[in-house]
C-alpha cells in the first residue's frame, strides 16, 4: 500500500519472537506520520530494532478515552497513524477500541495490519475445537468471581479462551479442576514463540502436575474445551 493518508492502521506486533514481524508491518510503520503506542520505551525498542524513527504518542488505558478524539482529529486532517500495543494485536485485552470507534463514528478510514495474537496462536496449536470459541480476556482477580465464571461455562459447547497472569496460573487450574472436574480437557500455552514455549493439552488432572513440574513463570493463555470434548 503506498497511499497511507488519513488512515488509522491497527498494527499487530510480535508476542515474543521478533522474527514474526511481517514485511507489510514494517513498511506501514515506516510510512505513517506517527505511532500511537502503550509504552514508548517498549515500542521504542521495537522500532529501533526495525531501524524506524517516528514520533511516538503515548496511548494507554489511562488516557485512551481523553486522547481518542485528538487522534481522530489528526486522521481527519489527513495524517496517518499506526496504533500498536506492547505485544500482539491492539484492542484485544489492550488499548485501542476507543480510537477505532471514534474513527468509525466519524466515517474515517481504519485499516488492520494483522499479525501475532496470543490467543489465536494458542488456539491454533492447542488441539482444542476451533470451529466455535469464546475469548474472554482476563477474569477478575477475586476467586469468587472466577469460580462463578467457571460455573457458567460448565456446559459450554465452544472452546473458552482466557489470559491469566503467572501469579495466579496454578490457582486457576486448581479452580478449573474443582469446578469443572479433573476430566475436563484444557490447554495451557506458555511463552508462545519464545525460548521456553510450552503447550500442555490434556485432562486437567494430567496438565496440573506437568505445569507445576515445568515453570510457572512467563505469560499464559488458558483454553477450556467444550463439555463433551475428548482429545
Ligand atoms: N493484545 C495481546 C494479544 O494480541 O495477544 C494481548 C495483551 S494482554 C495485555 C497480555 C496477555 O496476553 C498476557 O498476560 C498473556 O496472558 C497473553 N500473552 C501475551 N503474549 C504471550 C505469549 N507469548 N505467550 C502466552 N501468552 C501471551
Amino acid at each position: 500500500m503506498s497511499d497511507v493518508t488519513g488512515t488509522l492502521f491497527v498494527v499487530a506486533t510480535p508476542i515474543g519472537n521478533l522474527g514474526d514481524i511481517s514485511g507489510r508491518t514494517k513498511s506501514i510503520l515506516g510510512d505513517v506520520n506517527a505511532i500511537a503506542c502503550e509504552d514508548t520505551r517498549t515500542s521504542g525498542n521495537l522500532l529501533r530494532h526495525l531501524g524506524i524513527e517516528k514520533p511516538l504518542i503515548a496511548y494507554h488505558e489511562h488516557n485512551e478515552q481523553a486522547l481518542a478524539p485528538a487522534l481522530a482529529d489528526r486522521i481527519a486532517a489527513g495524517e496517518s497513524i499506526a496504533l500498536i500495543c506492547d505485544a500482539g494485536t491492539p484492542t484485544l485485552s489492550d488499548p485501542g477500541f476507543r480510537v477505532v470507534r471514534e474513527c468509525r463514528r466519524r466515517g474515517l478510514s481504519v485499516s488492520p495490519v494483522p499479525g501475532p495474537c496470543a490467543f489465536i496462536a494458542a488456539l491454533s496449536a492447542s488441539g482444542l475445537p476451533s470451529n466455535a470459541f469464546r475469548y474472554v480476556g482476563f477474569l477478575p482477580p477475586k476467586s469468587a468471581a472466577r469460580v462463578r465464571f467457571l460455573e457458567s461455562i460448565r456446559e459450554a459447547t465452544e472452546t473458552v479462551i482466557l489470559y491469566e497472569s503467572c501469579h495466579r496460573i496454578d490457582k486457576f487450574v486448581a479452580e478449573i479442576n474443582d469446578v469443572l472436574g479433573a476430566a475436563r480437557v484444557i490447554c495451557v500455552a506458555r511463552e508462545l514463540t519464545k525460548l521456553h514455549e510450552t503447550i500442555l493439552t490434556g485432562a486437567v488432572a494430567e496438565v496440573i502436575p506437568k505445569l507445576v513440574a515445568n515453570s510457572l513463570r512467563g505469560e499464559f493463555v488458558v483454553l477450556i474445551a467444550p463439555v463433551d470434548f475428548q482429545l
